[in-house]
């Protein structure tokens, strides 16, 4: 549906973090497209997607910033981080060294975002269960340990990317109502 003439209570930034290839643009356009494209290249320069919803009565624009391609070069800027009031800590769970760089990205995170902000850590990839590297538990300890909201997803197969996304943002709007 469109978004004309809709009146927005809240505009909520939420940022994708995480190493290059983990999934981010590929989740983000599961969430607000409902695509998933084999060929990710074709995204790259765009800098946030939004999504409108319905919370609690309330309407929220979701405004979703993908790093298109800057942490390859590690120059995630702090203007990437400015005024976001949820992040999203990306892995592959195929991919063991990105779940290790997650300690790094979260020092970076609170170095840079609102002491407030909504974390949740994402291990993606969770269709290629065969290849998993990195085992729930792991993954679940280092999130309770550190205070983040933490799910398994496939931005391919669709599995838990809306719950995931849904979760975060209803967590911000109980904190900022
Ligand atoms: P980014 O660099 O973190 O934005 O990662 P991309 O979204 O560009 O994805 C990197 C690669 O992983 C691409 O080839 C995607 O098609 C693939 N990919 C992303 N998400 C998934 C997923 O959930 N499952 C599988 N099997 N591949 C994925």
């Amino acid at each position: 549906y469109g978004d004309y003439n809709q009146k927005i209570d809240y505009v909520f930034k939420v940022v994708l973090i995480g190493d290059s290839a983990v999934g981010k643009t590929q989740l983000l356009a599961r969430f607000a497209r409902n695509e998933f494209s084999v060929d990710s290249k074709a995204t790259i320069g765009v800098e946030f997607q939004t999504k409108t919803l319905v919370l609690d009565q309330k309407t929220v624009k979701a405004q979703i910033w993908d790093t298109a391609g800057q942490e390859r070069y590690r120059a995630v800027t702090s203007a990437y981080y400015r005024g976001a009031v949820g992040a999203m800590l990306v892995y592959d769970m195929t991919k063991r060294q990105s779940f290790d760089h997650m300690a790094r990205w979260l020092e970076e995170l609170r170095g840079h975002a609102d002491k407030n902000i909504v974390i949740m850590l994402i291990g993606n990839k969770c269709d290629l269960g065969s290849l998993r590297a990195v085992p729930t538990e792991d993954a679940q300890e280092f999130a309770q340990r550190e205070n983040l909201f933490f799910m398994e997803t496939s931005a391919l197969e669709a599995t838990n990317v809306e719950t995931a996304f849904l979760m975060i943002l209803r967590e911000i709007y109980r904190i900022m109502s």
